[in-house]
């Protein structure tokens, strides 16, 4: 129970690795704010298996990309949990456009979800948070780059300078840290055919694609005392996919 007592905002958490971190930290003790953009009935499920364990938790419908809308659902949160205390800026997407089929269009959704959306997140629960930590998801790709998703890349890659640069600013009151997950059995996978599939897995060292709970387990490390002298790094989880 690392987070008794304790309030954590998980954005875009009404599937994957933001699901399985919103229950983990119901799990530990906190009051959790599952953030949802448009799937309703799957955060609502999200809540209900919370409830079922004895947890507790809020819905919070918003768009990251939207300044109001997220601030809203911060102001919300805190409202009910007197104060924030952990921030999961995990809500992204991809769109995996190659560089003839990407418009600039799409470029501008995926850096205003996945860069701004991650900044607005931010913005929006540190007036609330006297204290704690933020926790970012980036992904191996801003390390590596990838042939088909180069705002994706970008965008995971930009986390990492708002991670390091928040960290010196919001030092000694609040730690920020990011997680760079690999590849992980989400819905972000789900396009796979079973020979890609068996591909990834041959790929990774460790042999198989890693589970939403393992990348949660990680980012509750990171939110938590155990890691009380950790700030501004970024911690792969990745099964050894990429060294670095
Ligand atoms: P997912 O598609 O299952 O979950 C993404 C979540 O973000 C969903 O709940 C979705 O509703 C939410 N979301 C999208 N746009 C939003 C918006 N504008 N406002 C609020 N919520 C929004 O995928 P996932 O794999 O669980 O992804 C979670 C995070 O992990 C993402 O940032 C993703 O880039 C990152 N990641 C995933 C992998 C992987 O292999 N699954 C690898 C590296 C990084």
């Amino acid at each position: 129970m690392r987070f008794r007592g304790k309030t954590a905002l998980i954005t875009g958490a009404s599937r994957g690795i933001g699901a399985a971190t919103a229950i983990s930290f119901a799990q530990e003790g906190a009051l959790v704010g599952i953030n949802y953009l448009r799937s309703e009935r799957e955060a609502r499920e999200v809540l209900k298996r919370i409830e079922k364990e004895g947890g507790e938790g809020i819905l919070l419908k918003a768009d990251v990309s939207s300044e109001r809308e997220i601030r809203y659902a911060a102001d919300t949160l805190s409202e009910v949990g007197g104060g924030i205390d952990i921030l999961v800026a995990n809500a992204g997407i991809y769109q995996r456009k190659k560089v003839d089929e990407i418009t600039a269009e799409m470029w501008r959704r995926t850096l205003e979800v996945n860069l701004t959306g991650a900044f607005l997140s931010a913005m929006a629960a540190l007036p609330h948070m006297r204290s704690g930590a933020m926790v970012f998801v980036s992904s191996q790709l801003a390390f590596r780059g990838t042939p088909h998703g180069m705002d994706y890349a970008a965008s995971k890659a930009g986390i990492l300078g708002l991670v390091k640069s928040l960290a010196l600013e919001l030092a000694p009151e609040i730690r920020v840290n990011a997680v760079s997950p690999g590849y992980i059995d989400t819905d972000i996978l789900s396009g796979d055919t079973p020979e890609k599939r068996r591909r990834r897995e041959e790929e990774v060292p460790l042999k198989r694609i890693g589970r939403p709970e393992e990348v949660a387990s990680a980012i509750l490390y990171l939110a938590s005392d155990d890691a009380s002298y950790i700030t501004g790094v970024c911690l792969d989880v990745n099964g050894g996919l990429y060294i670095h």
